[in-house]
């Protein structure tokens, strides 16, 4: 069955690649090309929820069973479809566009500009088996849209339905919390202007279906439920000047925060305890938590922690890239304080006090194990992978987690590529590439500027760029996995989770984004984790230590 070939390493074993699959076949292209066409395929599996996609006469629809459609929309021609492990449908359009179909059928999902993301769809599989009976039997169905159609039967090509099925069922009765999800400060801004004239407060509306890695109809339709919304400050001087601004910089995140939870109380609801997360999503409603990303914020106040807490902040880490001034960052490696500063150790008392978990991701390990031994309660590393699998100094190595694990403490394994493989040969070769081109040096591929870089190179950079991710591949959800089962197997299965670091660098194949989130469950069933356990990786684990950390507090 393909999810276990595309799962077990995802890009790896993408063969073969979308441009060659699931092209129409010569009978539907024929008709196409009379203007008569129509195919079908069936979109949800589940017999209850059988529907299909049609394509004809400029528009694609998505039908029930009984013909009836659910709904429709104008578009170019359909070239092919592929079925992405999560049940959402991926269609290519004539013009190089993308469409992807929620599995559950309501929601149409343009992905533009195909050219770069075909290359790094996680999860496409050929689906081109025109089926005679399949025809037979949603032909009377579809007869209204014409009187030619072509059929994809999924029962008899797709996914392994059983696991698919399983997996999707306790997904949907699991409290999925993700630890790590970075913000603008224009995170739901008012519109300053006549509406639509603020692009900032258009791109941060969490309401629509924007570019933001999570927004409330990516958490819907990936079923995430609570997210730790993230007040971050980048590092800066050790100086009064420095602390003032980093202070500034933190409310303007707490108030977007706020400020999203007033204005659409509706939909999400902002937890102060973890029962108010259950209570949340009792309601049906989205959940947010605030998580201080860079101790830097407090500066040497240590008063502040309380006014922190009162702003609904859970945890905050000890430092960012960078040493800050309670303690030594993994980066840069060369120590300024060797471990944990004077002002550190108060800090993390006032935490305990207060009922704020320490976070120790970012940390160096020095100042990690200084901080376990000084704190009275257990600590988290909110967005961090295991070193035994990517030597990267963001991760923990097996004593780390093993001492992580003895104070009752959380590693949250965090989808963030570099963290989960190692990146490094990709990374130099796409240098090289440029180089050789004469193109200048970039971090990453997908901050080409195609309007101020020439455009034969970019493409010359872009088919260089696929073969060596061919041969250095991207993270894969499959491989965040495997970072789960080596914390589960040297931590336990109740000291370990899982985060994104999305909107702040995070994002795998298979989990680009909120709307992906059903993957990550998928992969787990497959890999024979039972519900009990999927719970306690996906929020019991991090809401018992919330918990903890709230009695230490309160006693
Ligand atoms: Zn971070």
């Amino acid at each position: 069955m393909w999810p276990e070939v595309i799962l077990a390493r995802g890009k790896r074993h993408l063969d073969p690649p979308m441009t060659r699959t699931s092209k129409l076949t010569p009978r539907a292209r024929r008709a196409t090309w009379l203007g008569l066409s129509l195919f079908a395929l069936p979109l949800a599996p589940s017999a209850a929820q059988h529907r299909f996609v049609v394509q004809g006469e400029g528009r694609l629809a998505v039908v029930d069973e009984d013909g009836q459609v659910a709904w429709q929309v104008e578009c170019a021609l359909v070239e092919g479809v592929a079925l992405a492990p999560n049940g959402n449908l991926f269609v290519t359009l004539s013009g190089g566009h993308l469409a992807e179909v929620a599995h559950d059928s309501r929601r149409f999902v343009w992905r533009a500009d195909v050219d770069g993301e075909r290359e790094r769809l996680p999860a496409l599989a050929p689906l081109a088996r025109a089926s005679d009976d399949g025809l037979a039997r949603r032909r009377e169905a579809l007869a209204e849209f014409g009187d030619d159609l072509c059929a994809w039967d999924l029962t008899e090509i797709g996914p392994d339905f059983e696991l698919l099925e399983r997996a999707r069922a306790i997904h949907w009765r699991t409290l999925t919390l993700d630890t790590h999800k970075d913000i603008r400060d224009s995170l739901a801004a008012e519109p300053a202007g006549s509406a639509g004239s603020d692009s900032a407060a258009v791109r941060d509306d969490p309401r629509r279906w924007g570019p933001n890695q999570v927004d409330f109809p990516k958490m819907r339709a990936g079923g995430l439920d609570c997210a730790f919304y993230i007040v971050y400050v980048g590092q800066g001087p050790l100086d009064a000047e420095g602390y003032a601004r980093a202070k500034e910089q933190a409310l303007a995140k707490f108030d977007a925060i706020e400020r999203q939870a007033r204005r659409f109380a509706d939909d999400i609801v902002l937890a102060r305890t973890p029962d108010d997360v259950l209570r949340g999503v009792a309601e049906g409603k989205l959940v947010s938590c605030i998580g201080i990303e860079n101790g830097y914020a407090m500066g040497e106040d240590l008063a502040l922690i309380a006014e922190f807490h009162r702003r609904g902040a859970r945890y905050m880490s000890i430092t960012h890239n960078g040493h800050s001034q309670l303690g030594d960052s993994n980066t840069p490696a060369e120590p300024l304080h060797g471990g944990l500063t004077e002002i550190g150790r108060r800090a993390i008392e006032e935490l305990n006090r207060v009922g704020i978990m320490v976070d120790v991701s970012h940390s160096g390990k020095t100042t990690m194990m200084q901080a376990l031994k000084h704190s009275k309660a257990p600590v988290l590393a909110s967005h961090s992978g295991v070193r035994a699998l990517c030597d990267h100094p963001r991760n923990l190595d097996d004593e780390q987690l093993r001492a992580l694990a003895a104070k009752r403490g959380v590693l949250q394994c965090v989808a963030f590529d570099s963290y989960v493989v190692d990146g490094k040969a990709r990374e130099d070769a796409i240098a090289k590439a440029r180089e050789e081109l004469g193109l200048p040096p970039r971090e990453r591929f997908s901050r080409v500027d195609p309007a101020t870089e020439d455009q034969a190179k970019l493409t010359e950079l872009r088919k260089r760029v696929a073969e060596i991710e061919a041969q250095h591949p991207r993270a894969t959800v499959a491989d965040l996995v495997d970072h789960i089962d080596h914390a589960v197997k040297v931590m336990g299965i109740d000291f370990v989770a899982i985060s994104s670091d999305f909107d702040g660098g995070g994002g795998i194949l298979g989990w680009r984004d909120a709307s992906e989130t059903f993957n990550v469950t998928l992969e787990l069933v497959r890999r024979g984790y039972d519900e009990a356990a999927i719970q306690k990786l996906w929020s019991g684990n991090t809401l018992r230590l919330w918990r903890e950390v709230a009695e230490l507090a309160a006693d």
